[in-house]
């Protein structure tokens, strides 16, 4: 039953998904549900937290672009010392946690002290976000190659990616974190030869009742990334699969593709 699912004294990783609750594994349902403690990340949806039975403690340790409640160092610290009291412990993470979730420090970590880890996997946010927009990542021809990238850069520092292989044409390029640098990174990638009119597909707050989608082509992917400059959690998919499979999308990129007053501003 449910109780069996934890020793004692270990932790499993958990991956909530992207935050609607119908979108989490059956296994970390169950898993949720036989936690003495549960440590999430801000990106768990509430939906998802409301899962956890009364009576399991619930601890955040989101951390949120400018607003870090909790260091890294200090989660390791504190799933080490729950799972050594001899607690269940879950660690509830946004998406799949092997998806820039950190899980490789939390599991080095916990490696250290011989505490025994599991992870369950999760839906990731550019699964979610295709998904929603009926849209499929990879496609025959056009999209050979799906490439997760962190658009995470700190303000004024370069990026540390490899632009020129990202800019090879027939992939899907998934960038995760990229919101306030949209706009340098499709410069970079035009830059390195990409076609500014790539399709790009923008999506904030997948699966969840705020969800939003805007398409746009590559070189006004900054601009279209900061009119939704919401709350949100965003994700950018970039490449000719985003090219929706609906007439109406196809018309929608038609004319961007005529938006000729309208450029990249790189
Ligand atoms: N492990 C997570 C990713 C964590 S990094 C996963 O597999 O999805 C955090 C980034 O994920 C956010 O900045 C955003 O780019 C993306 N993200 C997470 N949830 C999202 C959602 N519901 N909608 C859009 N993007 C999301």
């Amino acid at each position: 039953m449910a109780e069996s699912l934890i020793a004692p004294g270990s932790v499993w990783l958990v991956g909530a998904g992207p935050g609607d609750p119908d979108l989490l594994t059956r296994k970390a349902e169950r898993l949720v549900q036989s936690a003495s403690i549960v440590f999430h990340d801000a990106l768990v949806g509430s939906g998802v937290l409301d899962l956890i039975p009364p009576g399991v403690r619930r601890v955040a340790v989101g951390k949120r672009a400018g607003r870090h409640l909790c260091s890294q160092a200090a989660i390791n610290r504190r799933l080490v010392d729950a799972a050594l009291a001899g607690e269940r412990v879950v660690r509830l993470k946004g998406g799949d946690p092997s998806i820039f979730g950190r899980s490789a420090e939390e599991l080095a970590a916990l490696a250290e002290h011989r505490i025994p880890v599991r992870v369950c996997p999760g839906i990731t946010a550019a699964s979610a976000a295709a998904a929603g927009a009926g849209l499929s990542l990879t496609r025959r021809g056009a999209a050979r190659q799906l490439v997760f990238v962190t658009g995470h850069a700190c303000a004024g520092e370069d990026f540390d990616l490899d632009w020129a292989s990202l800019a090879s044409a027939r992939s899907t390029l998934a960038f995760y974190m990229g919101k306030s640098s949209a706009g340098r990174i499709a410069c970079e990638l035009i830059a390195a030869g990409l076609d500014e009119h790539l399709p790009v597909l923008i999506v904030e707050n997948a699966s969840l009742a705020g969800e939003r989608r805007l398409w746009t082509r590559l070189g006004l992917m900054g601009l279209a990334a900061a009119s939704l400059a919401s709350e949100g959690p965003m994700i950018l998919l970039i490449g000719e699969a985003m090219n929706g499979p609906d007439p109406a999308d196809r018309r929608a990129s038609a004319s961007l593709r005529r938006e000729s007053s309208l450029t990249a501003g790189c």
